[in-house]
């Protein structure tokens, strides 16, 4: 675990799951009241605990995730058992939150790392705070704005400290490291969702972008930047005949891929999670008809 100071109250936390690091970060949030924000997956929420404990955080108020994905939920229930907190969830998968059940099946099914970040432990429903529009939640000397972000997941939100003007992002920015940033798009990805929450997000005008995947930056044109990839993506995947075709010229045309790519080579589970990006995309235009 690392623990990093990036604000008055505002905490990054490295969980480095499965052993990798600058994959996976989490957000503390430690003003009157306290609010973990992402929590990893379940296999190394001991890393949460412990940074917790490190900034004397007994008990947390509330606990928010993006979305039910492993890497970003997988550990929300254990977290709440340990700590309490209301878990903070999009409505649509919120169920999943309280019983994991089915989520756990899937996941599992759709690929064999899910396995590796544990299985989610359920919590009772009062524990659970649903989403459905636009929310602010009052910590204190801050405000937290959940927002629907669909588009990467059709049950995803992003958070915005309104004071500091800290965008999280969740996966609905893409994924960024050393300034290089790509979208992510496993299927079931939607491209007309996600573009909508991209401008939504461009519209708040952060200053900074605190990624799950992975870590925080000064948002300058990242969004902008990640927006039009995705669009030059779809382009190319709409002339391609089969994902392998798209994937090899994406790898080939788009150096900031590379750069990313680069950066990942020695992780299996980020290049992994590149290539069901590059799987959803294509789905998606062919559900579309798009080629
Ligand atoms: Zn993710």
């Amino acid at each position: 675990m690392k623990l990093k100071e990036i604000g008055d109250g505002i905490y990054m936390v490295d969980v480095v799951p499965l052993g990798y690091e600058n994959l996976i970060s989490c957000y503390i949030l430690d003003f009157e009241k306290k609010a973990v924000v992402e929590t990893g997956p379940k296999s190394s929420i001991q890393s949460v605990f412990s940074a917790l404990r490190e900034i004397g955080i007994k008990s947390l108020d509330y606990i928010f995730v993006s979305h039910i994905h492993l890497d970003h939920a997988g550990g929300a229930g254990t977290l709440a058992k340990e700590f309490g907190g209301k878990i903070v969830a999009h409505r649509k998968g919120a169920k999943h939150i309280i019983n994991p059940k089915r989520l756990w099946k899937a996941s599992v099914e759709f690929s064999r790392i899910n396995e590796l970040y544990g299985k989610p432990d359920s919590v009772g429903d009062r524990h659970v705070v649903m989403v459905d529009e636009d929310v602010t939640f009052n910590l204190g000397e801050v405000e937290l704005k959940a927002f629907k972000t669909e588009g990467h997941a059709p049950h995803h939100l992003s958070f915005f400290l309104e004071n500091e003007r800290i965008l999280f992002s969740g996966d609905s920015a893409g994924m960024c490291i050393d300034g290089s940033v790509i979208p992510t798009t496993p299927s079931p990805f939607n491209l007309d969702e996600w573009a909508e929450s991209v401008e939504r997000m461009i519209g708040l005008e952060a200053e900074l972008i605190a990624y799950t995947h992975f870590g925080i930056y000064g948002a300058g044109d990242l969004l902008e930047r990640v927006l039009n990839m995705a669009k030059r993506w779809a382009e190319i995947a709409s002339e391609s005949r089969t994902v392998e075709e798209f994937s090899e010229r994406v790898k080939r045309e788009d150096q900031e891929l590379r750069r990313f790519a680069d950066y990942y080579s020695h992780c299996d589970v980020m290049v992994k999670w590149i290539d069901y990006g590059f799987e959803g995309m294509f789905e998606f235009l062919a559900r579309r008809g798009m080629r």
